[in-house]
């Protein structure tokens, strides 16, 4: 290991341009040998059909688009641009396996979400490599955390496939048919697994629709239930834009509706279905306050507040965007942040010492850009440490905002990226109020030493999840889901199973 003065950014064997250079903390970085992580185990297609009816098949549309990686601008693989006549075949296929798969005995059902979660374990190299190519994430990232909780999630909702009467004492759990999902591109698998889990324990079948710039995981997963032999139709995947979306979750035969997206999408999906008898869940956009008060350990929050907001280049809809630090101890507590954001590394995010990886397509690196600089016009000021960007791909530094107003847009509006709002309050009441001054309400964080703080915080939060003097954690068996426009339903433990079910 080399210790230099400059911080490594290089994406290895791409040229470096431009640099960014704000704020001036004087640092010593340490530069870490490129340690990238193999992508020769990898194979990823040329070109993809559509996993309708067990089996990969060619689209009635004919049509197909490329997924490039956002880290190099290379173009990956070519997908397919489903159409009507392709969403039908493949409502129609989950419409025929229902009957079969719900009458299945439930430890049958169980023993084949098994054997998915112990496959996505063993391709679990294989699928953080094309979730990190696909989208941009650090691979320490979709290594840890993407990967082993999407089979976690597969191996939790196994395990209540044939305990469904005891998680419903005196009710008959029946599932409702077809599953029309559509899902993100920030966390492509871990969404997948969020849907498709709990859909098939409860008996469910399902159609599901990946984001365009992340269709590649999804694709993978397909070869998984291939392998683990699940009966045809039980699993669908139709790949394609916003159009295909919007004709699976319109289709007659689709009795449930379960989105993950933005705020805008999901009341036009709402709007779309009313009067249908379908059930839907909204998991939706959010502008979470992480809150640190005078009293807590100030160098663990700075980690919690580097985790909530620059994981995954915050792309993430619970992340912490809004820091709410307490008057008292904002100087030493935006010091040290400071201080961290310049140890962060940006770059390459194949390789296993990135932080930072690349925003996920060009189009949300102009949505960051955008919001960015109107809350330089709005009179807040940005901080970005020293970091050079790669000359090809979308990237954005880890950037923070102080001397921003509630009415700002900055604050208000969620990014989505690596970009981070900083307020300060005086009392705790204070902090509640601007905490829920939003129509969001996702998440929250709490930083105190004092227990009961957190209990009297987290009765007042108007959010989904509160985490206590810790950020973004995630188990299969917590629910997870919003208030406001954040959406309703949650996914997660035994409440993740009741939008999959009529209970009589
Ligand atoms: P998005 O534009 O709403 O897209 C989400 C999915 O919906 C994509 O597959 C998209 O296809 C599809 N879609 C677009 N228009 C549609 C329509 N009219 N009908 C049906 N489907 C349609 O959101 P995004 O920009 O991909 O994702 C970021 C948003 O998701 C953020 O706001 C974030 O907070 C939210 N999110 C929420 C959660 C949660 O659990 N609450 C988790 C992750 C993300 P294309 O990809 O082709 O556009
Ligand atoms: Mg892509």
């Amino acid at each position: 290991m080399a210790i230099t003065k400059k911080q490594s950014t290089d994406l290895s064997g791409v040229p470096t341009k431009s640099k960014i250079s704000r704020g001036g903390l004087a640092k010593q970085v340490f530069e870490y040998a490129p340690a990238p992580e193999s992508i020769d185990h990898v194979k990823i297609q040329p070109r993809y059909g559509l996993f309708i009816g067990g089996r990969m098949v060619e689209p009635h549309s004919k049509k197909r688009f490329p997924t490039i990686n956002p880290a190099t601008e290379s173009k990956l693989a070519e997908v397919v641009d489903a159409d009507e006549v392709d969403v039908d075949h493949a409502v129609k296929a989950a419409d025929k396996a229902f009957d079969s798969w719900a009458r299945l005995s439930p430890s049958r059902r169980a023993r084949y979400l098994f054997r998915i979660s112990r496959l996505l374990q063993e391709r679990s190299r294989e699928l953080a490599v094309v979730e990190t190519m696909d989208g941009g994430k650090p691979i320490k990232e979709s290594r840890d955390v993407d990967i082993p909780l999407s089979a976690a999630h597969f191996f939790y909702y196994a395990g209540w496939a044939d305990k469904l009467e005891w998680a419903f004492p005196n009710r008959k759990p029946r599932p409702l048919g077809v599953a029309g999902q559509v899902i993100p591109w920030n966390f492509p698998l871990l969404m997948l697994a969020w849907k498709i889990a709990p859909a098939l324990a409860a008996g469910n079948t399902v159609v599901l629709k990946p984001a365009e710039t992340t269709p590649l995981s999804a694709m993978v997963f397909a070869e998984i239930c291939m392998q683990a032999e699940l009966p045809p139709g039980v699993v669908n995947i139709v790949t394609g834009a916003g159009k295909t979306g919007s004709l699976v979750v319109s289709h007659p035969d689709v009795k449930k509706v379960a989105f993950t997206g933005s705020t805008e999408v999901g009341k036009s999906i709402q709007r779309a279905i009313a009067g249908s008898g379908k059930r839907l869940t909204l998991e939706l956009g959010g502008k979470a306050a992480n809150i640190v008060f005078d009293d807590a350990p100030l160098d663990q929050a700075v980690e919690g507040i580097v985790n909530g907001i620059y994981f995954n280049q915050g792309h993430v809809c619970c992340a912490g965007s809004r820091l709410l630090v307490q008057e008292s101890i904002a100087e030493p507590l935006l010091e040290k942040l400071k201080r961290r954001l310049s140890t962060l590394r940006l770059g390459d995010p194949l390789d296993k010492n990135t932080d930072i990886g690349a925003i996920n397509s060009r189009a949300q690196l102009e949505k960051i850009q955008g919001l960015v600089e109107s809350g330089i016009e709005e009179g807040a000021e940005l901080y970005q440490p020293e970091c050079v960007l790669p000359a090809r791909g979308f990237w954005f530094p880890p950037s923070l905002f102080t001397n921003v107003s509630q009415s700002y847009r900055i604050a208000r509006e969620e990014i989505f990226g690596p970009v981070l709002s900083v307020l300060t309050f005086r009392t705790p009441n204070e902090a509640v109020e601007k905490a829920n001054n939003t129509p969001y309400g996702l998440s929250a964080g709490v930083w105190t030493d004092k227990g009961s703080r957190i209990l009297w915080m987290a009765e007042r939060m108007r959010a989904g999840v509160v985490w206590a003097n810790t950020f973004n954690r995630f188990d299969p068996s917590s629910p997870f889901g919003g208030y406001k426009e954040s959406g309703f339903g949650r996914e997660g433990g035994v409440h993740g199973l009741l939008p999959y079910l009529e209970l009589n």
